[in-house]
């Protein structure tokens, strides 16, 4: 039996955590739709989900990590409504649709990797997997689930409803649900107001189109995931994720596909992490509100008192369990910052330390047993439901005595030389691994910033006096150096590493 506990969406409780095979995880993480910059809201799922995994290998579980890329059929509006955020974007920027989902894409692993976040061991994207998308269709339809109108296919909530809860990941009864929805108008194709399309008919107009049973169309975003998952990690599996914010539809959509396609709800665990919001409003590009990570990193969005390196935005993070909501301000990351600093530069004392220093007869017996009565709480923590604030809490307890021992007011041989080796190796697996933090060197870093400010203040004077000769050289010396400079509206200029 396993001591992992987690919070499972689907019975509302703590379970603890049993997989289908011994030793072996199957994870599925919803990735991003990639027509747009990550904001740090996304970046927060990812990060949590990065740190899930990472425990999962630490528990000694091989875990087959597989998170899409929505490249196509993701529409504006979560319910088949609006335009394909793909073909919008393209239009607008008059670029070829894939032409945008590589920028993204790129950009996207780009910041995953700033944040130090491993890549998962699958990355699919929807385009990669029309066919699949289009057998689970006609499966469905051919279950009696889906009903095919004028070239799009839909599901068939009600009746998939008279046989099962189609509120069951939510808890929410379908007169509920139908309630927050608009009735049909003369035009709908729909029979019900709460069904979704599968696939999806696409006009001339529409950029990114592929040949269908029912003609030239498009998947629907919820069948993407269905089929997807059900590729790598089989009918059912252990843990299905995402942010909170797709268990209403994304998700109980994820559910009625599968149960309707192979009798079998796709994940014995569902995991959501909760928003990261602005005073208090989630981060959200249809807010306004999002940040960008390299507006963090190069300190340039305009309500950032100063730059913040990846690692202190992920230890902010880190701080708070991941089911509650986090709030993002200059004071809380300053706050991150600081206390990253104190955990570091005690870690690094810590493992300066030769090892097997200690006494084997240790003089402080009630010393000794509290410090390996914390450090066994990073397990016990982590084991309840991945709380890494509270792990953080053990070993801010710890480093008082960590520096006491290093100015000597308390010798070392008031520790065993177990406890030290225990201390030491703890730390390094939880920081290190499970965490997935690193050293930052933010002497350099903040050096790194005044320099660029400096080189900014002076390409700008030149601009100013009309000497372009020397506000390229600045530019383009710092483009072959990987460092991009970028006018911002309202004369502001940030600048990115490559
Ligand atoms: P998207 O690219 O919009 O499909 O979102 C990618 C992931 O980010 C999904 O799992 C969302 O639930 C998650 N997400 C979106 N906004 C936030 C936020 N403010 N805080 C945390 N996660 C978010
Ligand atoms: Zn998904």
């Amino acid at each position: 039996m396993s001591d992992l506990k987690l919070y499972n969406t689907l019975s509302r409780q703590k379970e603890s955590f049993e997989p289908i095979t011994a030793d072996h995880v199957g994870l599925y993480v919803c990735g991003p739709t990639v027509y747009s910059d990550v904001h740090l809201g996304n970046c927060r799922t990812f990060i949590s989900f990065d740190i899930i995994y990472r425990y999962l290998r630490y528990l000694g579980y091989k875990v087959r990590y597989v998170r899409n890329i929505t490249d196509a059929g993701h529409l504006e509006g979560d319910r088949d409504e609006g335009d394909d955020k793909f073909s919008k974007k393209a239009r607008l920027e008059r670029l070829e649709p894939m032409e945008i989902v590589q920028r993204y894409t790129v950009g996207f692993h780009k910041v995953m990797q700033l944040f130090n976040n491993e890549p998962p061991t699958i990355e699919p994207t929807a385009t990669g997997h029309i066919t699949e998308q289009i057998r689970m269709a006609q499966q469905i339809i051919d279950n009696g689930y889906g009903y095919v109108v004028n070239g799009t296919v839909y599901f068939d909530v009600e009746k998939y409803n008279k046989e099962k809860p189609y509120g069951i990941l939510t808890n929410r009864k379908l007169e509920d649900l139908l309630e927050g929805t608009r009735e049909l108008g003369g035009q709908d194709e729909k029979k019900g107001r709460l069904d979704f399309a599968l696939w999806i008919k696409a006009g001339p107009e529409h950029l990114m189109q592929w040949p269908s049973p029912w003609g030239m169309g498009f998947p629907g975003w919820h069948i993407e995931c269905s089929a997807m998952s059900e590729k790598y990690l089989g009918k059912q599996f252990d843990i299905h994720g995402g942010g909170m914010d797709l268990a209403a539809t994304h998700h109980t959509n994820e559910i009625a596909q599968s149960q309707a396609c192979y009798h079998t709800s796709p994940a014995r665990y569902w995991l959501h992490t909760n928003m990261l919001t602005v005073n208090g409003v989630r981060m959200s590009k249809s807010a306004g509100n999002g940040f960008l990570p390299e507006e963090l990193f190069s300190g340039s969005h305009p309500l950032l008192e100063k730059a913040y390196s990846p690692m202190n935005v992920r230890f902010f993070m880190l701080q708070t369990h991941y089911r509650s909501t986090l709030d993002f301000s200059n004071e809380a990351l300053q706050a991150a910052e600081k206390g990253l600093k104190r955990l570091w530069d005690a870690y690094e004392k810590l493992m300066s330390w030769e090892t097997g220093v200690g006494s084997q007869e240790s003089g402080d017996k009630e010393l000794d047993e509290k410090v390996r009565s914390l450090v066994a709480e990073f397990d016990e923590h982590m084991n309840d439901d991945f709380n890494t604030a509270r792990v953080l809490a053990s070993m801010f307890e710890l480093v008082p005595i960590i520096n006491s021992i290093k100015d000597k007011t308390i010798a070392i041989t008031a520790l065993s030389p177990d406890t030290v080796t225990l201390m030491q190796s703890k730390f390094k697996s939880y920081l290190e691994d499970v965490f997935g933090l690193k050293a930052v060197n933010e002497a350099d870093n903040g050096k790194l910033q005044g320099v660029m400010q400096l080189l900014i203040d002076i390409r700008k004077e030149a601009k100013g006096k009309k000497d372009f000769a020397t506000s390229d050289k600045i530019r383009n010396q710092l483009a072959e150096l990987g460092i991009t400079l970028k006018d911002e509206k309202g004369g502001e200029m940030t600048w990115g590493i490559e």
